[in-house]
């Protein structure tokens, strides 16, 4: 029997879901940490709540699929490789070169790799999976979903910087973005939610997780979004700052007696967001347990968390001139009532309206607003890998 496997290649890492076609069921999940460190975690679930898990040197990525694969077989979740008719491979930058889903051949693959100067920390990781694949499977459809696609319908006046035209024709500095696959799906699936057609709706999407990015969907299409030439900009994340005025750099290079420009880099990207601000942790979980206890460091990186969304938001009221759902998702968005509930309280003059009692629930997929609001609030737990299966099923036709 067919089945279909999605992967999510990390710089460290490598997250899988295999599903059994046609059904479109979960067989089994899992992912493997610390790929290329000491001490690898490698952990499969799957049949009803059975969990294999175990720590071993995995030295590569190609190390870490072949074990992937063994494992699946020694496990009995497939019985031979040849079960397996589709890959869909998640590829963080697309560039201005893949404006969907596209199948995998040598010179899409180059492509990929090319573009790694747009995401230097996953590209190169994205496309060692894709490699691993091909060498273990090289018969398979194989297919890369690319986090900035759903985004290439910006237009202009929102992906261009303010800043000498010549850099985007000859360089393509301009804004890409990035979650597009969980936009793209939450904007989605909020529509059917709402009962009415995704081309009638303005819908503000709120991907909040490690990674945080805040999306402006106009009939279906991104027309703005907050990440920007990498995932580094737009709203207070997890270690990442979000938007910082440039000229903080030399300043902050000359105070810190830092002279390479990658180690400031390196601290807005890991040492940055609630991370930085708080002191305690860039896990939202650890930041409101610290605030509750008094913390109030833990405090204020909260208040600029909220702050920053609420700001996106009323940007995006403003780009699309109105808004008809706000929709929240992925870790933060997801399971943290009393962030949605005080982003929304904030900017109630719009004419949002959290309903507490529908609001306090996790992870499930709801209207959390009073039923008179005149923008509905919207919860949507993501599910990107789905949108990766149907991309596969689409493509290997
Ligand atoms: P990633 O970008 O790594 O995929 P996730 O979408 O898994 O991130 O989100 C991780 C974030 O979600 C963390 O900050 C975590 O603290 C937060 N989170 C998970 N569960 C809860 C919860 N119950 N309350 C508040 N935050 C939560």
């Amino acid at each position: 029997m067919s089945k279909i496997i999605a992967i999510n290649a990390g710089s460290s890492s490598l997250k899988f879901t295999l599903y059994q076609m046609p059904e479109e069921s979960i067989l089994s999940s899992g992912i493997i940490e610390r790929i290329g460190l000491k001490d690898s975690i490698f952990t499969i679930k799957y049949g009803e709540d059975k969990k294999y898990s175990v720590t071993e040197d995995i030295d590569n990525h190609e190390i870490a699929v072949e074990k992937l694969m063994t494992q699946l077989v020694d496990l009995g979740i497939i019985a031979d490789f040849n079960e397996i008719s589709g890959v869909g491979h998640r590829v963080v930058a697309g560039g201005e070169d893949f404006k969907e889903s596209t199948l995998i051949n040598d010179d899409v693959l180059e492509k990929i790799e090319a573009l790694g100067d747009l995401a230097p920390l996953h590209n190169p990781a994205n496309a060692t999976g894709i490699r691993a694949f091909k060498k273990l499977l090289p018969e398979i459809t194989s297919v890369a979903v690319f986090d900035t696609a759903f985004h290439t319908t910006m237009p202009k006046e929102n992906y261009l910087y303010s800043i000498p035209m010549e850099y985007y024709e000859d360089f393509a500095a301009r804004k890409y973005g990035a979650h597009g696959t969980s936009h793209q799906y939450v904007s989605e699936r909020a529509a059917e939610l709402l009962g009415k057609p995704l081309e009638d709706l303005k819908i503000i999407t709120c991907h909040l997780g490690n990674g945080a990015s805040i999306t402006a969907v106009d009939g279906g299409k991104s027309v703005d979004t907050s990440m920007g030439f990498t995932p580094l900009a737009g709203v207070t994340m997890g270690t990442r700052s979000g938007d910082i005025d440039a000229s903080l750099l030399p300043y902050l290079m000359d105070k810190l007696e830092i002279t390479d420009i990658k180690e400031m880099i390196n601290i807005l990207n890991k040492k940055s967001g609630l991370l930085g601000l708080s002191g305690v942790s860039s896990d939202m979980r650890d930041v409101e347990t610290a605030a509750e206890e008094g913390n109030e460091r833990a405090q204020v990186a909260l208040d600029i968390f909220y702050n920053r969304v609420q700001k996106y938001i009323g940007q995006y009221i403003a780009t699309m001139n109105g808004v008809d759902a706000i929709v929240f998702t992925a870790g933060i968005g997801e399971n943290s009532a009393i962030t949605r509930k005080i982003i929304i309280d904030g900017i109630s003059w719009f004419g949002c309206d959290i309903d507490e009692e529908k609001n306090n629930v996790r992870g499930v997929e709801r209207i959390v607003s009073t039923d008179d609001a005149k923008v509905k609030v919207v919860l949507i737990p993501t599910d990107e890998e789905k949108v990766i299966l149907n991309d596969v099923i689409r493509l290997g036709k």
